[in-house]
């Protein structure tokens, strides 16, 4: 159909005397593997997760396709997942973003007031005041919600909110109608083995937030702490879920423009992971998570290389997200990250023998670098292969983070990624005469 389609869309436009007109049109696919940059391993003999795994469908794209590096805010700067994301999508996050919490919760599918506050949560785990495990040893989607929905239905508090699960031990908590304290820190450690941190704020109005958090958080705690669920967890020796790490304070992004109009193309995400499917919200993509997307190591890569080919019929530009190869580099688990990798080589290998690759530009990055050595995001620059119809394929022979020194694409900003893509798809207007 995409072939009919690219023929169709020349012969239509031949004899207008349009030359912008006149292009092929093709479609689209951005793949972004979160997290996915490394640095030299020692365990995988100095090379990185990408470079040691077995990826023979990413490396026939290289061979085909052009390589290179991208800096998605900033060479040397670490990148959040959401602002990764705006900057990729072209939109300068220094404007845009306002705080985490609000992407998490459009991700949930909460639709949210202009004035409400929204926030990040993590389940974890405390033992005698002191946070052992932020992540309470990655509890399950299912063990989340249930504690989620505990804690909506006993806890009280002066103001009306919301509280719910999102993926694995992650959730959401919104204060409606308290957008003005925004101005709130976290409570968050961010590191194994210290207590929780006190909540810092801004101004009075973010005060009165702290105070309302610091009621919920000790109220929560004790509804976590006799669940059934953590009795359960406790005689199987698992870290218990018993105290909730509250950050990310966030209120409605600024987007100038949705994505969608500023490239009149219909856009489809497929993603699980609450933080990056809000920011596909935000900005006009209609997202799907297919069934068995996880977004957790358990994640359904399969589903997702499926729902793509599906939607691809439908829809001119497609982007498909890919969580799990950071979490790995977060657990500072290098085999793991290698399997993730080859995980997301069978996802590709799938979807590019199901499409028609000459009508097609796909486009596969990483948000950031996760270094196993950092456990968490470095401004190391990320590996980006291009590949599809009209790409003027570069020597190189393999996808690796070395490889991509030395391809056709060079060096460049996030934020020139969609615009090379698109200008491939035959979608960018020409400046000047
Ligand atoms: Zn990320
Ligand atoms: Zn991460």
């Amino acid at each position: 159909f995409q072939a009919e389609d690219g023929i169709r869309d020349a012969q239509e436009s031949r004899g207008l005397g349009d030359v912008y007109k006149r292009q092929v049109k093709r479609k689209g696919i951005l793949i972004i593997l979160d997290g996915l940059g490394d640095r030299p391993i020692e365990e995988l003999g100095g090379k990185t997760a990408l470079e040691y795994a077995n990826t023979p469908n990413m490396d026939k794209l290289a061979t085909m396709g052009i390589l290179g590096q991208q800096d998605p805010i900033a060479p040397g700067k670490p990148a959040g997942s959401d602002t990764a994301h705006l900057a990729i999508f072209g939109y300068d996050p220094y404007q845009t973003y306002r705080g985490r919490g609000f992407f998490e919760a459009l991700g949930v599918g909460l639709d949210l007031d202009e004035d409400d506050l929204a926030f990040r949560v993590n389940f974890a785990t405390i033992e005698n005041g002191i946070i052992t495990d932020r992540r309470a040893g990655r509890i399950s989607t299912e063990e989340a919600h249930e504690l989620a929905k505990a804690i909506q239905e006993n806890v009280k508090l002066p103001v009306e909110f919301i509280f719910v699960g999102a993926t694995g031990h992650r959730a959401v908590l919104v204060l409606k109608g308290m957008a003005s304290g925004y101005k709130v820190g976290e409570n968050d450690p961010h590191v194994e083995g210290k207590p929780p941190h006190e909540f810092e704020y801004g101004d009075e109005e973010s005060k009165k937030v702290v105070e309302i958090l610091e009621e919920f958080v000790e109220k929560a705690h004790k509804v976590l702490e006799h669940h059934q669920i953590n009795e359960k967890r406790k005689k199987e020796g698992k870290p218990v879920a018993n105290y909730l790490l509250i950050r990310g304070a966030g209120t409605y992004p600024n987007i100038p423009m949705k994505f969608t109009k500023q490239w009149k193309v219909k856009a489809a995400a497929v993603v699980a992971t609450a933080l990056v499917k809000g920011v596909a919200r935000a900005i006009g993509f209609d997202v799907y998570t297919p069934e068995g997307a996880t977004g957790e190591y358990n994640t359904d890569a399969m589903a997702k290389a499926k729902a793509v080919v599906e939607l691809l019929k439908d829809y001119d530009f497609i982007f498909l997200h890919f969580k799990p190869t950071d979490a790995a580099g977060h657990d500072n688990n290098p085999k793991k990250k290698v399997e993730m990798v080859e995980r997301a080589d069978e996802m590709i290998g799938y979807i590019v023998e199901s499409i028609d690759l000459e009508n097609t530009v796909i486009a596969i990055t990483g948000d950031h670098s996760t270094p196993c050595e950092v456990k968490n995001h470095s401004g190391d620059p990320v590996p980006l292969l291009i590949v599809g119809g009209g790409v003027r394929a570069d020597y190189t022979e393999s996808f690796g983070e070395r490889e991509c020194m030395r391809g056709g694409i060079g060096r460049v900003r996030g934020k020139y990624i969609v615009p090379i893509i698109m200008d491939l798809m035959g979608r960018t207007e020409k400046f000047g005469a």
